[in-house]
């Protein structure tokens, strides 16, 4: 058993001889991978800054030290690699596929690092794209991964639902808009995580608010922000607020996400490390 077993089997990806269930749909790791703790990263809709967040945790929390991994489950909109500005394709060696790192040493695996062209469109069944989420778990080596942070594609489809059976997801961090009907979103994921027995470990309202570069004014552009409530009335003791910035944006288009300088999303990371 490791020192730092919880007993909690169910979010542990360790093959140990003390562990006493086994998920019948947890598909197993490859061999010469290492991974220990998977938060997942859910949002109700595209667009509303999902891959950003996961983007930002994983920097965040390679910033403290740990070695961290994004598996991009966004198989049909996958803009992880983006973000980071990877030019390189995954390659395979000894049977398992070989994630790319970062310029900051983040390891990624995402379908556009598979693509000929990052522009190619992935036109397959569900059944096919959540095979191909499975396989990023099973066929690739993730070696000594500390936290891993998997981008899911947008609300609760049947790919989400595969992440959930088959990778040992130890919470959820659900991004939202203000604009969104965020309570139902949240009442979604909420129900969701429930069903698959995941606890949200934080909300994060993107596009909160904009801050005036000039007189440092705050303005709530998509309205009064409600994740107060909402994190209250789900019991959900962790939440943060991103503001709408061209700098994040600016980022994020030239590859540079590694370069931002934010701490807005310093409980998140707090949350986590407990
Ligand atoms: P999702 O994964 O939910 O589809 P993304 O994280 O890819 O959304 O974000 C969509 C686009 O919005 C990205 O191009 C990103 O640069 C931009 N964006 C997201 N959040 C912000 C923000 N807070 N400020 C400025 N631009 C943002």
């Amino acid at each position: 058993m490791s020192e730092n077993c919880n007993q909690d089997c169910g979010a542990c990806s360790q093959e140990c001889e003390d562990r006493k269930e086994k998920n019948e749909f947890a598909i197993d790791l490859h061999e010469l991978s290492n991974v220990k703790k998977v938060i997942g990263v859910v949002s109700g809709k595209g667009g509303v800054g999902k891959s950003l967040v996961t983007s930002l945790m994983a920097v965040a929390m390679n910033r403290c030290g740990y070695k961290t991994a994004i598996l991009d489950a966004d198989i049909t909109g996958p803009s992880i690699p983006k973000a980071f500005g990877l030019k390189k394709k995954a390659i395979s060696i000894d049977g398992g596929l070989i994630p790319v790192a970062s310029k900051t040493g983040i390891e990624i695996m995402s379908i556009n690092l598979l693509l000929e062209n990052d522009t190619d469109p992935v036109v397959w069944r569900g059944p096919l794209i959540a095979g191909t989420v499975k396989q990023f778990w099973s066929d690739v080596i993730w070696k000594d991964i500390d936290y891993m942070f998997v981008d899911l594609p947008p609300g609760t489809g049947d790919v989400a639902l595969t992440v959930f059976q088959s990778i040992p997801i130890e919470g959820i961090i659900v991004v939202t808009s203000p604009q969104e009907l965020v309570s139902m979103i949240v009442e979604k994921a909420a129900m969701m995580a429930n069903m698959m027995n995941v606890p949200i470990l934080a909300l994060v309202e993107n596009m909160s608010y904009y801050q005036c570069p000039d007189c440092g004014i705050r303005h709530d552009i998509f309205g009064t922000s409600t994740i107060e409530e909402i994190a209250d009335k789900h019991d959900i003791d962790t939440y943060s607020k991103i503001p709408i910035d061209t700098k994040i944006a600016t980022a994020c288009d030239k590859g540079l996400i590694e370069l931002l300088n934010f701490d807005f999303l310093e409980n998140v990371v707090d949350k986590i490390e407990k």
